[in-house]
C-alpha cells in the first residue's frame, strides 16, 4: 500500500476513536455520522489546538447539522443541470464532472453533504458516458474534476481519465479542485507530479479556509505541485466563527502567496442543509473584500461570489463604495481611503485640467500606463 493510503486510513472515522483523541461524547454525534459521515485525517488533528477552534469547527460533527430539516439537499440544483450522471453543464464553455465522491476530510459544511462519502458512486460506463458527451460539446473548452475530491483516485484511474480528456482536441483545459494538499499532503507525491506534467495546461484549485491549515508540510505539498508548473488557485468558504473575519481572511490570503497559491474564490456559504449553521450575512463577506481590496497586494483578493440559489450560477459581488457616480462625462470613484477621483471618460467635455475632488498628485499621467494605472484589469 502507498504511505498515504495508510496515513488516510489512520483518519479519525469512528465517534469512539472521536472520543479517544478529543473527548467528544460518542453518543452525541453517532447519529450525525450516520447521515453525514465523519474523516479527519492526521494531519487535521493535528492542526486542532482546542476544542471548537477553526479547524474543530470545519471537520467535527455537530448536532446543529440536524437543525435544519427543512432546507435543501441541492440548493445549486446540480442534479437538474447534469445531462449525463455526474456532470454537470451550467455555463457555456466549461463543465463540472465529479470523478468520485470520497474526500480526505468531510467538511461538516459541504455543499455536496448530499452526497459526498457514502458508498457506491461511479458506476461502470458513467465515466465512459461522460466523456462521450465532452466529445460531442465542441463549446466546452474547460473542463473541472470535482467530487468529492479527485486526488483521492489511485495514480492509475486518474491517469486514465487525464488520458482520455486529452483525446479530445477541442478541450483546451483541465482543473482538479481538491482539499487535498491541505489535508492529506503526503499524497502529493512525485509520481502524481510526473503525471500531472504531461497534461498541461493543467491548473489546479486548492481548497483552504484558515491560516492554520497552511503548515510546513502542507506549503511543501504546494511546491510540489506548483514546481510540476500546475497554476495553483485557492477557493476559500466563509464559514461562521471558522473566518469571517477580515484579519483571520487577510492572514489565511498571505498565508496562501506564501504556499504559491493565487487567492481565486472567496464563496459565500450555499443553502445546503444540514450546514445552515455556518452562514455569514452577505455584508460579512463584504467589509472582508473592503479591508483587503487597496490594504494589501491585488494579489491577495480573491472574487468574492454567491452561487445563485436555484442554479444561477456564481455571481461576483464588491463593495458598493467604488463607483460613486457613472454617466457620459466621467465616473466619480472612491478608493480604499475613502478619497474621491474623477476619471473623464473619452471624448468626454471636461479636459483633464479640470480640478478633481481630492485627486491624488500623479493623475492624469499613469492613467494609461502600461503598469495598468487607475485601470483594475
Ligand atoms: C464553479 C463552477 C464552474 C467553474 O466556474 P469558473 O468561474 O470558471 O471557475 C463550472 N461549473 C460549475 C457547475 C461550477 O459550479
Ligand atoms: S473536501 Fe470538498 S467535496 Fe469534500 S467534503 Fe470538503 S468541501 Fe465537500
Amino acid at each position: 500500500m502507498e504511505d498515504w493510503r495508510r496515513i488516510l486510513a489512520d483518519s479519525v472515522v469512528k465517534p469512539k476513536d472521536l472520543a479517544e483523541r478529543l473527548g467528544v461524547d460518542p453518543k452525541e454525534i453517532e447519529d450525525i455520522v450516520g447521515d453525514y459521515p465523519m474523516r479527519i485525517t492526521p494531519t487535521v488533528l493535528a492542526t486542532i489546538k482546542e476544542k471548537g477552534d477553526a479547524i474543530w469547527k470545519q471537520v467535527v460533527p455537530d448536532r446543529a447539522e440536524l437543525a435544519d430539516a427543512d432546507a435543501e439537499d441541492d440548493p445549486l440544483e446540480e442534479d437538474l443541470m447534469s445531462p449525463v450522471p455526474h456532470l454537470v453543464h451550467r455555463y457555456p464553455d466549461r463543465v463540472l464532472l465529479m470523478v468520485t465522491n470520497q474526500c480526505p476530510i468531510y467538511c461538516r459544511f459541504c455543499t455536496r453533504k448530499r452526497l459526498v462519502g457514502k458508498p457506491g458512486f461511479l458506476k461502470k460506463g458513467e465515466l465512459d458516458r461522460a466523456i462521450a458527451y465532452l466529445r460531442e460539446h465542441q463549446e466546452v473548452r474547460d473542463v473541472i474534476l470535482s467530487g468529492g475530491d479527485p486526488l483521492l483516485l489511485p495514480d492509475h484511474l486518474l491517469e486514465r481519465i487525464l488520458k482520455s480528456l486529452r483525446t479530445i482536441p477541442h478541450l483546451e483545459v483541465i482543473r482538479i479542485g481538491t482539499r487535498v494538499p491541505g489535508s492529506l499532503p503526503e499524497r502529493i507525491t512525485p509520481k502524481l507530479c510526473e503525471i500531472i506534467k504531461k497534461y498541461h495546461p493543467f491548473y489546479m484549485n486548492l481548497h483552504f479556509n484558515h491560516p492554520d491549515e497552511l503548515t510546513p508540510e502542507v506549503k511543501r505539498a504546494c511546491g510540489m505541485l506548483a514546481d510540476a508548473g500546475v497554476p495553483l488557485g485557492a477557493q476559500t468558504v466563509l464559514l461562521k466563527g471558522v473566518n469571517d473575519d477580515p484579519e483571520i481572511m487577510k492572514r489565511l490570503m498571505h498565508q496562501l502567496l506564501l504556499a504559491r497559491v493565487k487567492p481565486y474564490y472567496l464563496y459565500q456559504a450555499d443553502l445546503t442543509k444540514g450546514t445552515n449553521h455556518f452562514r455569514t450575512s452577505v455584508e460579512t463577506g463584504l467589509r472582508i473584500i473592503k479591508a483587503l481590496q487597496g490594504h494589501t497586494s491585488g494579489m491577495a483578493v480573491p472574487h468574492f461570489v454567491i452561487d445563485a440559489p436555484g442554479g444561477g450560477g456564481k455571481i461576483p459581488l464588491l463593495p458598493g463604495d467604488y463607483l460613486v457616480n457613472l454617466d457620459e462625462d466621467s465616473a466619480v470613484l472612491r478608493n480604499y481611503e475613502n478619497n474621491t477621483y474623477h476619471y473623464p471618460q473619452p471624448g468626454s467635455t471636461h479636459g483633464r485640467e479640470l480640478p478633481m475632488v481630492g485627486a491624488h498628485p500623479s493623475w492624469g499621467t499613469t492613467a494609461n500606463g502600461c503598469d495598468g494605472g487607475s485601470d483594475h484589469l
